[in-house]
């Protein structure tokens, strides 16, 4: 992508609307923009960071057995009225009249569109184990949104449902996604860690949320230091395989946030050298939930002893949009942002100090074009603007890799590579630049 092509409306000033660093960021390297309280639009930049989070997501819960889907934001209220949380959700939920009359809603979750599917066309245990998820819009009227899109009103979650025959299985299926999880959130380069939850309004009593550290986390966490760095099962993992003792390793360690935090316990469990007390974002939350849902609905199938069984369910969400702000929150610095490789919007930045330039031009279209057919897909930033307008555009942005053309250093030869993490410098040939970058995303996407 070419710069002057492109939609990206940087702001000089640091919006004062905004108090923690993904906010001020994303406002400022034009990713979003408010459109009211708690809604926003998703700018180019910030709609490619999101689409790649997105697809992530998507290919971990596909590598588990979930079955993408989609169903609509708006919902009937009366499978609501059914499972009894019509009246339960309380001011969150958005309720919506259509011409007739009828009650509608925004959808806030999908626990009941999704059992109605499930009663519709399952029936027999021979069906089973099923996870559908589907990436959609939700609404929830947050009493106070807040920090950008982290706490909003309108957001973009991936919400998968799992249907078992029996409880044991249903564990089996909660598994799976905890373990697709630890993968999922290890490959946008975050450390998160699960911790026992409360289950809330979805109910149930076996829960995780995943959370990733970070001091401007709304909850506060107390946990084991090394599940902090405990290494993920990893992406070749066999979800067919027990993966019981995998979840064990994890849960036996004591994590647990101030909701369900037992300071004696805490101190029981933990020597005083290993106890972390901190701040984090949730970013993801599992449920076992057994027939909560079911029941009401009235999902059953046919089990192999020719009875009727009421299904057994879980649901996983994992919060995409906030996913964005989250990576920002874990890795930025007084610059900018510092994308992860794996969710960055473009995986070097091309910066051309002299445009108009004869041989600075020649020397950046070629970069470019090489960069782009090796699926680097690259920013040149071709705009006529001073080398500190641009510098600091590009720090701001965040992208890994910064290439640096001016007619300097193109009389000996080189471009300047600037790894935006480490800030270290390195002036190479346009080739071994290119190769550097090439090798540097080798293995970024498993
Ligand atoms: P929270 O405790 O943060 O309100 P929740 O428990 O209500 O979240 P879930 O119903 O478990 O959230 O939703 C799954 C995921 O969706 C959460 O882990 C979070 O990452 C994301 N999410 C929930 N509410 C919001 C929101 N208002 N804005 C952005 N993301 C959200
Ligand atoms: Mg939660």
């Amino acid at each position: 992508m070419r710069l002057s092509r492109y939609f990206l409306p940087v702001l000089k000033e640091t919006p004062s609307e905004a108090s923690i660093a993904s906010h001020r960021y994303m406002l400022r390297a034009g990713m979003i923009k408010q459109q009211s309280a708690g809604l926003y639009s998703w700018l180019p930049l910030g709609f490619k960071v999101m689409k790649r989070i997105e697809q992530i997501t998507r290919e971990e819960q596909n590598r588990a057995g979930a079955v993408e889907m989609l169903m609509p934001t708006i919902q009937g209220a009366d499978l609501w009225r059914e499972s009894g949380r019509y009246d339960d959700y309380g001011q969150e939920m958005l309720r919506i009249k259509d011409r007739s009359d009828r009650d509608l809603l925004y959808g806030p979750t999908n626990e009941e569109v999704i059992t109605d599917i499930f009663r519709s066309f399952v029936r027999s245990y021979k069906d089973l184990p099923i996870n559908l998820y589907h990436i959609q819009w939700k609404f929830r009227d947050e009493v106070r949104p807040r920090f950008g899109i982290m706490r909003c009103r309108e957001f973009l979650m991936k919400d998968a449902y799992s249907f078992d025959i029996s409880m044991e299985e249903a564990v089996r299926s909660y598994n799976k996604m905890f373990v697709a999880y630890l993968n999922t959130f290890a490959r946008m380069g975050l450390k998160a860690v699960p911790m026992r939850a409360d289950t809330g309004p979805i109910g149930g009593d076996l829960s995780h949320e995943f959370l990733i550290l970070a001091d401007t986390g709304e909850s506060e966490v107390f946990c084991h230091k090394d599940l902090v760095d405990m290494v993920v099962p990893g992406t070749d993992i066999d979800f067919d395989s027990d993966l019981q003792p995998i979840v064990d390793q994890r849960t036996a360690l004591y994590a647990a946030t101030d909701e369900m935090h037992d300071q004696a316990a805490f101190e029981a469990q933990v020597p005083a050298d290993k106890r972390l007390s901190a701040r984090g974002i949730e970013v993801g939350h599992i449920f076992c939930f057994g027939d909560k849902y079911s029941k009401p609905l009235g999902a059953k199938v046919m089990g192999s002893d020719g009875k009727e069984h009421v299904a057994q369910m879980g649901s996983y969400g994992v919060g995409v949009s906030r996913l964005v702000g989250g990576i920002i929150e874990a890795s930025h610095d007084e610059n900018g942002i510092i994308w992860p490789k794996s969710v960055t919007p473009f995986g070097a930045g091309i910066i051309n100090l002299k445009v108009g330039d004869a041989e600075a031009d020649a020397a950046c279209e070629d970069l470019y074009s090489k960069l782009s057919t090796a699926g680097i897909d690259p920013l040149y930033d071709d705009k006529n603007d001073r080398g500190g307008v641009k510098f600091s555009r590009m720090d701001l942005i965040g992208l890994p890799y910064q290439l640096v053309v001016g007619p300097r250093g193109l009389k000996d030869g080189v471009v300047e590579v600037k790894d935006r993490k480490t800030g270290e410098k390195q002036n190479l040939s346009p080739g071994a630049a290119i190769n550097m970058i090439i090798f540097a995303y080798k293995d970024v996407n498993p």
